[in-house]
């Protein structure tokens, strides 16, 4: 099971008026890591400015949307997590030593001498110190497998950081293992169940989106450290229990095209400076707490905040972001085209509300000049619409 990183994710680089201005979006409230799960979601929309503000800000989506009446049923309950925790601790005991067999299994040769390094163990152990640590221990483990030395390393709680839209995060894959032929691969504990070599595709599918997230990051570590980033294997080593039992049982996943999605998607994320640029200076999503930690703040009013955020939902949203409620309810109040998907959304060119567009459809409206296009084949396809509707009420009556 992935960790968060355990400290607040803003890196050096940042500026410090943006750091302020954050931690005045987010009010009095620790801040919420992002975590793989967080920074595949944001590069899978990434033209929602609502989303990148509040996960740079680490402001707690699950609590806004609570106190705004649209919870998202989202979250493992307590008894999956003690099992996750169980299997992860399972997997990594005596030094990772299950974990070691399964990939000495998987690999399918000896993978020879590997050494056992826990990043958690580190010295003046923040998250500056545990992150050089690993970039100290990967860099050293590419220029032996460089030089034809054995390499074979198990590092265990590394910590990479990634930059998302001018953020800086930090993220904490399961463990990262170099083996003899000289490769690093991710590897990914899960706790659902692989049952006769199959797993829940959305949970592969989920699973693959975040290890994505770790490779990106290890191969833009390598790159930085001067060695060759295609020493990352887009082959992840997916480890979960096998069948009804609790044995773990390991298989490659190939990322390639999640990989490429997200650095699709994560080039074209919103510096969020920009985004900060146009919003209200004193705009905050403090809940303001009272003395026994409830908020306040009255609903109205925090929706008011929310709303000055301009949102893009998807309905993708349902399954990766804890606002999607109330923005799918914002939507439906505005008519948005977005409910529509994002390929009709995208196929209308630009048309915001389902009421524009029926405009033009029905030649109610008349188009504007950069709308003509679109009017024509609205109007087109409402005419073979309209058609097909008539014919079909001539054929009943005639029955
Ligand atoms: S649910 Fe709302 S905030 Fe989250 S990504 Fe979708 S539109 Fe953005």
């Amino acid at each position: 099971m992935a960790r968060r990183a355990a400290a607040p994710r803003r890196g050096p680089p940042q500026k410090e008026g943006r750091v302020n201005r954050l931690d005045v979006l987010r009010g009095p409230h620790p801040a919420v890591d992002h975590t793989a799960r967080t920074i595949a979601a944001l590069a899978a929309n990434p033209g929602c400015d609502r989303r990148a503000v509040f996960d740079a800000a680490g402001v707690d989506k699950r609590a806004i949307a609570r106190h705004l009446g649209h919870p998202a049923p989202f979250g493992q309950s307590v008894f999956a997590i003690t099992r996750a925790r169980a299997f992860e601790r399972l997997v990594k005991a005596d030094g990772c030593a299950e974990l070691l067999r399964l990939l000495r299994e998987l690999f399918g040769r000896d993978v020879g001498e590997v050494g056992y390094v826990d990043v958690a163990e580190t010295e003046g152990s923040g998250r500056e110190a545990r992150h050089a640590r690993t970039r100290e221990l990967l860099r050293d483990a590419a220029r032996a497998a460089a030089d034809g030395r054995p390499a074979g390393v198990l590092v265990d709680h590394p910590l990479l950081r990634l930059d998302a839209g001018g953020t800086e995060v930090y993220l904490e894959p399961d463990v990262i293992a170099l083996q003899a032929g000289g490769r690093f691969h991710v590897i990914a504990i899960k706790s659902f169940a692989i049952i006769d070599g199959q797993a829940e595709p959305a949970q592969v599918a989920a699973a693959a989106r975040q290890a994505a997230v770790y490779v990106h990051a290890l191969r833009a570590l390598l790159a930085a450290e001067g060695a060759d980033p295609a020493l990352v294997a887009h082959d992840v080593v997916l480890v979960c229990p096998k069948d009804f039992a609790n044995t773990p049982t390991a298989t490659f996943v190939d990322v390639r095209q999640q990989l490429a999605v997200l650095a699709r998607q994560l080039a074209r994320l919103t510096r969020i400076d920009r985004i900060l640029d146009r919003l209200p200076p004193d705009l905050t999503f403090d809940l303001r707490p009272g003395p026994d930690g409830a908020p306040t703040r009255p609903a109205a009013d925090l929706a008011r905040a929310v709303r000055q955020v301009p949102a893009r939902f998807a309905p993708e949203c349902l399954s990766t972001c804890d606002m999607a409620y109330f923005c799918r309810a914002e939507a439906r109040e505005r008519e948005a085209t977005d409910m529509l998907g994002r390929a009709v959304r995208d196929a209308l060119g630009g048309l915001a509300t389902i009421p524009e567009v029926l405009g033009l459809a029905e030649g109610a409206r008349e188009p504007a000049e950069d709308e003509a296009e679109i009017a024509d084949r609205l109007r087109l396809v409402h005419r073979f619409y309209a058609e097909a509707l008539g014919a079909a009420a001539r054929e009943v009556a005639v029955a």
